[in-house]
């Protein structure tokens, strides 16, 4: 998601700066336009791979230095004090988000950082389009009112539907969807209303009085948009969302004939894109089922499974049974983010490869609740990369495995998703824990995960539960192993 900052970014600093480049001027610009452009498609590339990740993070960051310093350089700035002004507001919100909000707070982050840049890309067009009334000021030609009205509606409509999305995820509102009778058609209606405004005004870019039409029917449109998505499918909807962002920076950069602006936008758009057709095809989900599927409601069955006769085991046994194994798969989840135990997992990890356990960890691409989230917290702990093996790689190893560690992971370990066509992960793609010689499951309760929906490797024959947060229960396994090889 770092197109969207540097998305983000250029649409803001644009939005500051006035116009009327010299040609040497042109040429220094231009040239730092190209320098940012390949720094920001390399450092999309590297941040594809854990390993390569951290340059990718210095390649964005140098890019958009460069950008910064080019538009800079290249417009003839009218007031320099409002930079300053919209730089400090902007480093005053931005540090203390990256310095204190927590790692399984990022997808709220990611949809405040979303939010400011619609915000900016709509305000843009806005005051572009007033701009067209000012004394002498021709009038706007119909392709560039119509780009102009794309990206007010795209901006309007992600920022609101953004600030909706964290709020959801950070608890300011009810996470759960909120469903009301016709609501599919009022949102059809709302968004439709919006574009025909647009075409209207495309066609008649005097009418003064549509602009704020547009511009309220695209918020609205933003907040009605989230009200039926639950709040765990929120981080499909903000890659959404992110892709609305880029498009709307890219449109802007047409209207303000910015060409650096047009590539950060449009990478941004074809990245957010990418990345929510990713998620939704590992959770085998159409966009319309995130969209209007109101997931996450809660499902009638969820209790139930409390009554179904589990096996638990304790800290102890499970360190004997791991000892004595050859090889431990572990497959992390939600919940070793929530107990934030990455780092007790790696002194397990350390403590079965130093009696030569071959340990691998099986990575689900939607396991947590947001893309690369177990990779990102294995890398916190540093665990070396080419531990992690993704699903479908790992998947065939497990009849050979002889321990599948199940850390705080639910739907993504449900076999349900393999056979039971009625359950709502029917045909999601699983890690084949079950499939293992044992397998030895940590969480606090018999609570359903994501979707709401009991789990049946936790009562098959060859599963144990080990009950508890999964900070403490890591811990706990990994001292007896220690104990037990002090004691040896
Ligand atoms: P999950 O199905 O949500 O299950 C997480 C489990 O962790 C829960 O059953 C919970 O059980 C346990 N847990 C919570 N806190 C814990 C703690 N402190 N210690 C121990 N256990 C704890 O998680 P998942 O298997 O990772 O699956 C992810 C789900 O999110 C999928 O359904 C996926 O489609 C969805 N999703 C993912 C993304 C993404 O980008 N990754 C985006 C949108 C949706 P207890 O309460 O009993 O402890």
């Amino acid at each position: 998601m770092i197109s969207s900052f540097l998305a983000d970014g250029a649409a803001s600093l644009v939005s500051v700066a006035g116009r009327g480049e010299s040609s040497m001027q042109n040429l220094t610009t231009t040239a730092m336009a190209i320098v940012a452009a390949i720094l920001f498609i390399l450092a999309l590339k590297w941040l594809s791979a854990p390993s390569t990740a951290r340059r990718g993070n210095l390649a964005g960051e140098i890019g958009m230095t460069v950008a910064i310093l080019g538009a800079l350089l290249g417009y003839h700035i009218l007031r320099y004090e409002w930079i300053i002004v919209g730089f400090t507001i902007g480093a005053m919100i931005g540090a203390p988000m990256a310095i204190w909000m927590s790692m399984t707070a990022v997808p709220q982050r990611t949809a405040l950082s979303h939010a400011c840049g619609a915000l900016a890309a709509a305000l843009v067009g806005t005051a572009h389009y007033y701009l067209y009334f000012q004394p002498g000021a021709a009038v706007p030609q119909r392709i560039t009112m119509a780009i102009l009205c794309i990206e007010v509606i795209l901006g309007a409509l992600t920022f609101t539907g953004s600030l909706m999305a964290f709020g959801k995820l950070q608890d300011l509102l009810p996470a759960r969807p909120t469903l009301y009778r016709g609501q599919n058609v009022l949102n059809f209606l709302i968004l439709g209303a919006a574009l025909a405004t647009g075409v209207l005004l495309t066609l008649h870019p005097t009418m003064r009085v549509l602009f704020p039409i547009l511009l309220g029917l695209a918020t609205l449109f933003g907040v009605l948009l989230i009200l039926p998505i639950g709040g765990a499918d929120m981080p499909t909807v903000i890659a959404l969302l992110n892709s609305y962002a880029g498009l709307s920076a890219s449109m802007m950069g047409f209207v303000l004939n910015n060409r650096l602006l047009i590539i950060a936008g449009a990478l941004d758009g074809a990245s957010g894109l990418i990345l929510s057709i990713i998620m939704c095809r590992a959770m085998n989900r159409s966009f319309a089922n995130v969209l209007f599927g109101a997931f996450g409601q809660v499902q009638a069955s969820a209790a139930s499974a409390e009554k179904k006769s589990v096996r638990r085991t304790t800290a102890e046994e499970a360190a004997q049974v791991m000892e004595a194994a050859a090889s431990v798969i572990i497959i992390p989840g939600y919940g070793m983010a929530v107990a934030q135990a990455q780092h007790k997992v790696r002194d397990l990890y350390d403590q079965l490869t130093n009696r030569g356990v071959d340990v691998k960890f099986a990575i689900h691409p939607v396991a947590g609740r947001m893309p690369g989230h177990m990779n990102v917290l294995l890398a916190e702990a540093e665990i070396p990369y080419d531990r992690l093996i993704e699903m479908d790689e790992i998947n065939a190893d497990f009849p050979q495995c002889d321990v599948a560690l199940v850390i705080g992971a639910n739907d993504v370990v449900n076999p349900a998703a393999r056979h039971d066509k009625s359950s709502p992960i029917y045909g999601m793609p699983i890690i084949n824990a079950d499939r293992a010689k044992t397998v030895m499951a940590i969480k606090r309760s018999m609570n359903p995960g994501f979707a709401g929906i009991e789990n049946e490797l936790y009562t098959a024959d060859n599963c144990l539960m080990l009950f508890g947060d999964a900070k403490t229960v890591v811990a706990g396994v990994a001292k007896e192993l220690a104990e037990a090889a002090k004691s040896n």
